[in-house]
């Protein structure tokens, strides 16, 4: 059903400092916070983080009314929300219409995961023949009305991006809090390797291994690497990554230009795309490693 906006409605429309002041005020009143958490082309997996976050999840209800969770709720409120949590990109004219609807309905658009943020793997398909992805995937493509993937910040403003695949769930939630409180959401822009450094991790770049937490923003508490495993850049570049020297530096250690580049492009090909522009990296990866 279409939404109709009023004045009310266009909260998209006011500085985040007077978003949080809305905020603190409602708080300071004791009244609840309207959430709803919705998902357009993704795999859900950044709705069953939150879901499966058990008591942080539990925690959060009792301060604010989950109004709309379509993914397990039946019955979804149509209108007005304080905050709206959203997963996934824009791949079709259906998510477009959406995510213009969902901004339209929400004082504070928060958008959570790497397909969000920056494409993730759906946006692998804009490095590939889109005509000929539509037809491995689907017997009949006569009814597609897919688009170019984009973040959804390509269409709508969004007032707040917290990547990774899946996204941390202690950040999703100190995020949460924060705004519940009315308080500027704590988000940090720092490396991986920092917190890398704070728990003590072997350095897996110094054994040799093509480890991409240099470039990549933190807040997921080193979680790959402290398991011994390679960080694969899920959360996506840093705001002042140097892709050029990074990539210089692992061909210097002996990997493959080409193993490097489809290894930063597998979560956030669109922007390292663009980074590579920017910086004038060259690449031939397609995306499909
Ligand atoms: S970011 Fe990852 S977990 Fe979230 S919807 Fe995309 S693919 Fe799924
Ligand atoms: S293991 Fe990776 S993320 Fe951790 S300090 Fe080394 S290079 Fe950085
Ligand atoms: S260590 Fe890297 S790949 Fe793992 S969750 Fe963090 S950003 Fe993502």
């Amino acid at each position: 059903m279409e939404t109709k906006l009023g004045p009310e409605m266009m909260c998209h429309v006011f500085t985040m400092d007077e978003k949080l002041q809305r905020l603190r005020d409602k708080h300071a009143r004791g009244q609840r916070l309207k959430v709803g958490v919705f998902g357009i082309t993704g795999c859900a997996g950044c709705q069953l983080t939150i879901l499966f976050a058990k008591e942080k999840f539990l925690d959060f209800l009792k301060m604010v009314d989950m109004m709309a969770l379509p993914f397990i709720k039946e019955r979804n409120d149509k209108g007005k929300f304080d905050i709206i949590i959203l997963e996934g990109l824009v791949a079709s004219k259906e998510d477009k219409r959406r995510a213009e609807e969902l901004r339209a309905r929400c004082d504070v658009l928060m958008c959570i995961g790497a397909c969000a943020v920056h494409g993730c793997v759906p946006a692998m398909k804009n490095f590939m023949d889109n005509p000929e992805v539509e037809r491995a995937v689907y017997a009949k493509v006569d009814y597609l009305n897919s688009l170019q993937a984009t973040p959804v910040s390509k269409h709508v403003k969004v007032d707040i991006e917290l990547p990774g695949c899946p996204p941390d769930e202690n950040q999703i939630y100190a995020v949460l809090t924060d705004l519940v409180l009315g308080r500027p959401p704590r988000i940090t822009h720092n490396p991986v390797c920092v917190e890398c450094v704070k728990r003590e991790v072997d350095c897996l770049l110094v054994q040799g291994k093509p480890c991409l937490g240099p470039i990549t923003t933190g807040g997921c508490d080193a979680i790959c690497t402290a398991a011994g495993h390679e960080c694969m850049g899920c959360r996506g570049p840093t705001e002042d990554a140097n892709l050029t020297a990074f990539v210089d530096l692992l061909i210097e250690k002996g990997f493959k230009r080409q193993d490097i580049e489809k290894r930063l492009h597998t979560y956030a090909g669109l922007l390292v795309d663009e980074e590579e522009k920017a910086q004038g990296l060259k690449s031939d990866a397609k995306g499909d490693g």
